[in-house]
């Protein structure tokens, strides 16, 4: 059962269609799809009342705006957002804000759609939102990305707040982003909501362990999965797709727990090494270069080469649509692991269910990062501050035992395990709609 690592040959050739699928608003429209098919498909499973049925298949807000930005250079750019706010049936909308050049609308409905699903998974008292902004975020001065944060907030300011929307850190956003975005909100508000944003930095009351929490909540769904099918860590070989704050934090964790990780690559390529990287290593050479691939802690490998190794674990933990219809056939992992959010289309989803490749998914693998966002809106609202090791045992046991009811439900309909995580959040979301009565 256990796969060697090397990477096949003949995959070394990557002709276009080998690689990630690029985000544009037609592949944004198809992850839209993808996620209202997926939908359909548990409410037939679960007999859904028709009523949440049409509630569930559009997002309930959704607000596009223009935020203008004054570059150092004096002129002005002025950049497309959204904040979309899918269902708020179980609390105010929950999710993260994007920067990315690849953002549009359906993107950002598609993620808030997910975070509903996710919230719901692991029993969070939140609804789904989702924002972003379509920007190259790295080509932006730190000033400047301080004016886009802030006019972000002044843009979607009307429908957010702890108990309407509360955004929090994404793909290039951190707690240095979220610290400007309170303090532009509190600006506005003329009042203090530290319950506004979540994943702010510590001095402005975020919450010890949530930089971490998505990385260490996935290693917890990996962990109890491994435990299942009798396998020890040492043993198992990953490949880790990404090297941003989840994937830098699960492949530190798990490498700790005895994983062996033995490739990980960001957006300039890849490092292999079957002995295991040494990841604080590999992260020190990053901040120093710039790039991972120019790290000698493994021979360089393609970003495409490192979906077709074999190893027993590919961990998806950068973008959407990494493996799709055309690429998917090159894996030769034993299972996969998606941090990121949606990182399969559906085609690749079912061609691996057809192969019996499990995928342990998204909407369990990488909720860490919001359930610690949770645990530090209840303290910032309580006033208080809990030590790290008790945010640490509330993630460990909260996502423990909602994961283990995925997987036993998974065995016991017969299904696969996002499908019985669609099942699990579905329908409490749907409690919700129908709970609320039939007069809206
Ligand atoms: N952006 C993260 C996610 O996709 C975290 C969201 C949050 O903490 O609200 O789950």
């Amino acid at each position: 059962k256990k796969h060697k690592t090397k990477a096949k040959k003949s995959s070394a050739k990557t002709s276009p269609t080998n690689a990630p699928q690029q985000l544009t608003p037609e592949t944004g429209a198809a992850l839209f799809e993808d996620a209202r098919s997926r939908l359909e498909e548990v409410f037939k499973a679960l007999d859904i009342h028709p009523d949440a049925q049409a509630r569930l298949m559009q997002p309930s807000l959704s607000l596009q705006v223009s935020v203008p930005v004054r570059m150092d250079d004096g002129s002005l750019k002025a950049f497309p957002a959204w904040r979309v706010q899918y269902d708020t049936s179980l609390g105010p909308a929950k999710g993260g804000v994007r920067f990315h050049p690849d953002v549009n609308q359906h993107e950002v409905t598609t993620l808030s759609f997910w975070m509903a699903v996710k919230c719901a998974v692991v029993g969070l008292p939140y609804g789904g939102g989702k924002g972003g902004v379509q920007v190259d975020a790295k080509a932006l001065s730190s000033l400047e990305r301080e004016r886009l944060a802030r006019g972000y907030i002044r843009a979607i300011a009307d429908i957010m707040g702890p108990d309407r929307d509360i955004p929090a850190p994404d793909v290039n956003t951190d707690a240095t982003v979220m610290g400007w975005m309170i303090d532009e909100y509190e600006h506005i508000l003329r009042a203090q909501a530290p319950a506004a944003i979540t994943g702010k930095p510590l001095s402005l009351g975020g919450s010890p362990g949530r930089v971490e929490a998505t990385g260490r909540g996935a290693l917890t769904v990996l962990d109890l999965w491994a435990e299942r099918e009798e396998r020890q860590p040492e043993d198992t070989t990953l490949a880790v797709q990404g090297f941003g704050n989840a994937a830098y934090h699960f492949a530190r964790l798990a490498s700790q727990r005895g994983y062996r990780v033995v490739a990980i690559s960001d957006s300039s390529g890849a490092i292999y090494n079957a002995d295991g990287i040494d990841v604080d290593a590999a992260k020190k050479d990053k901040t120093q270069q710039g790039k991972l691939a120019k790290s000698q802690q493994g021979k360089a490998l393609s970003g495409d080469d490192l979906l077709a190794l074999e190893v027993d674990v590919l961990v998806l933990a950068a973008l959407e649509n990494q493996l799709h219809r055309d690429n998917v056939g090159n894996v030769k992992a034993g299972a996969v692991l998606e941090i990121a959010n949606g990182p399969l289309t559906s085609d690749a989803d079912s061609a691996l269910e057809k192969r019996g490749v499990p995928v342990l998914p998204d909407v369990v693998a990488n909720t860490g990062g919001v359930i610690v966002s949770y645990f530090e809106w209840l303290q910032n609202r309580a006033g208080e501050t809990w030590k790290e090791e008790e945010v640490h045992q509330r993630l460990d046991a909260r996502l423990g035992e909602e994961a283990k009811r995925v997987l036993q439900r998974a065995e016991k309909d017969q299904v696969t395990y996002r499908q019985a995580a669609y099942r699990q959040g579905i329908e409490r979301i749907a409690e919700a709609i129908m709970a609320r009565g039939n007069c809206q």
